[in-house]
C-alpha cells in the first residue's frame, strides 16, 4: 500500500498531512470525473483549473490553440525558472473508471496517476507558494493532449517561449526521476509480391511472406543490440499489417507498420538507412520524436534527486523512460527535463490507482526542490 516511501521518516517530517492529502485527493476526484477523453471535456477541466486556481489567488493565462485550452500560470519574482508540466487528458476508460474511490491508500480512477494526481499536487504547490517569497519563478503548466503527441499544448507553449532552466512532467515515475526517454520512428514498409491462384501458390510471389522475412531481417540489424546504461536496447514492434484480398488469392502487396523506439545517442537517420538496406520495397516515415537525454549529473537534477531523497527516506534512482512524454518538446530546447510523479499503477490499463500518501511526498518534494534554489 505504501511502497515508495520510508513511512516513519515521513511522517516524522510533516503535521498537517491528513488536511492537505484530502485536498489534493478530492481535487484528483473532481479531474478524473470530467473524462478528459475528448476535447470539450478536456477544455472544461482546462477552464475548471484556470477558476481554482484563480479562486486561491494565482494567476493564470488560458491559452487556445485550435481549439484545445493550455493553461499557464508563474509565480516568484526573481531567479531561473522552475517549469511544472502536468497533461490535463487521459487515455479512454470504461464509464466505472471514471467515478473515482479510494480504498486502503489508494485513489482509484481513469487519470489518477496518469496524471491527474501530479496536476492537482502542482496546483496545490502554486496556491500554497503564491504568497511566499520565493528564490525561484515557477511556472504551472497544464497540456491537453500529452496522450496524443502535445503538439497542441506542450510544442505550443515551447513555440511561444513559455520556457525556463529545469522541466519537472509529472508523469509515472514512482517517485523515481526518468532523465533519458527513448526516441520514436515510426515507419510504414510496403512490399510487393505477385498475386496468383490460391491452389498453386509457387506460381506467385507472396507478399506477406515477403514482409515476415523482411521484418525479420530489420530485426536482426545491429542497431537493435546497442545498449546504453539506461536501456537495453532499442524496440521494434510490428504493429500492423494489411494485406491480402481473397482466402483463394497469393497477396500481392502487404503493407507493415513498425513502431521503433531507439535509444538516446542513437541517430535516426542511420537507423533508418540500415533498414533500407535490408528492405526491398518502399518505406515511408510515419511519425519522429525526439529522444530525451537530459544529463543526470546536471546539478538542477541532482537537486532534485535530493529533495525527494530527504521528504522519501529512501535512495531514488534516476532512470531511462521507454515511452515518449513531453519531456521531448523541452529536451529538443536544451532544458534539463525529467519526468518526476507518485506512485501508483495500471496507468492505461484496469484498475488505475495512485498512492494518495505519495501525493503528498510529491508535493513536500516539490516545495522543498523550490526552496533549494
Ligand atoms: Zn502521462
Amino acid at each position: 500500500m505504501f511502497n515508495c516511501v520510508n513511512k516513519r521518516k515521513y511522517y516524522n517530517i510533516r503535521k498537517g498531512v491528513e488536511v492537505m492529502k484530502e485536498s489534493i485527493v478530492s481535487l484528483t476526484r473532481k479531474l478524473i470525473e470530467f473524462r478528459t477523453v475528448e476535447k470539450d471535456r478536456i477544455n472544461a477541466a482546462a477552464d475548471y483549473c484556470a477558476e481554482w486556481l484563480a479562486a486561491h489567488g494565482v494567476q493564470t493565462r488560458v491559452l487556445d490553440n485550435e481549439g484545445l485550452k493550455s493553461v499557464v500560470s508563474i509565480i516568484g519574482k526573481k531567479g531561473p525558472t522552475v517549469i511544472l508540466n502536468g497533461h490535463l487528458d487521459v487515455v479512454p476508460a470504461g464509464p466505472d473508471q471514471f467515478i473515482p474511490y479510494v480504498a486502503e491508500g489508494r485513489l482509484y480512477g481513469r487519470g489518477s496517476f496518469d496524471m491527474l494526481g501530479s496536476v492537482a499536487v502542482m496546483m496545490h504547490v502554486m496556491a500554497e507558494l503564491v504568497q511566499e517569497e520565493l528564490p525561484c519563478r515557477v511556472m504551472l503548466a497544464l497540456v491537453p493532449d500529452e496522450e496524443k503527441g502535445g503538439q497542441k499544448g506542450t510544442k505550443y507553449l515551447v513555440e511561444h517561449g513559455l520556457l525556463g532552466d529545469v522541466v519537472i512532467c509529472g508523469e509515472t515515475t514512482n517517485l523515481d526521476i526518468a532523465v533519458q526517454a527513448k526516441g520514436v520512428l515510426q515507419v510504414e514498409i510496403e512490399i510487393e509480391g505477385v498475386s496468383a491462384h490460391g491452389s498453386r501458390p509457387w506460381l506467385g510471389d507472396n507478399a506477406i511472406l515477403k514482409a515476415v522475412e523482411t521484418y525479420k531481417k530489420i530485426a536482426e540489424l545491429p542497431v537493435f543490440s546497442v545498449s546504453t546504461p539506461y536501456f537495453e536496447h532499442p524496440s521494434l514492434n510490428l504493429a500492423r499489417i494489411q494485406a491480402g484480398q481473397a482466402i483463394n488469392q497469393v497477396p500481392d502487396r502487404c503493407i507493415m507498420d513498425l513502431d521503433i523506439r531507439y535509444l538516446p545517442g542513437q541517430d535516426p537517420s542511420i537507423l533508418l538507412n540500415e533498414i533500407k538496406q535490408v528492405v526491398n520495397g518502399s518505406i515511408r516515415v510515419l511519425s519522429e520524436g525526439e529522444p530525451v537525454q537530459t544529463n543526470p549529473e546536471h546539478p538542477l537534477i541532482l537537486r532534485l534527486q535530493q529533495a525527494a531523497e530527504k521528504v522519501a527516506g529512501r535512495s531514488i534512482e534516476l532512470f531511462g523512460q521507454h515511452g515518449a512524454a513531453d519531456t521531448r518538446f523541452y529536451a529538443a530546447r536544451g532544458i534539463p527535463a525529467v519526468e518526476f510523479g507518485p506512485c501508483g499503477a495500471n496507468h492505461h490499463g484496469k484498475n488505475e490507482y495512485v498512492e494518495t500518501e505519495s501525493l503528498v511526498a510529491f508535493k513536500e518534494i516539490l516545495t522543498e526542490y523550490i526552496y533549494m534554489f
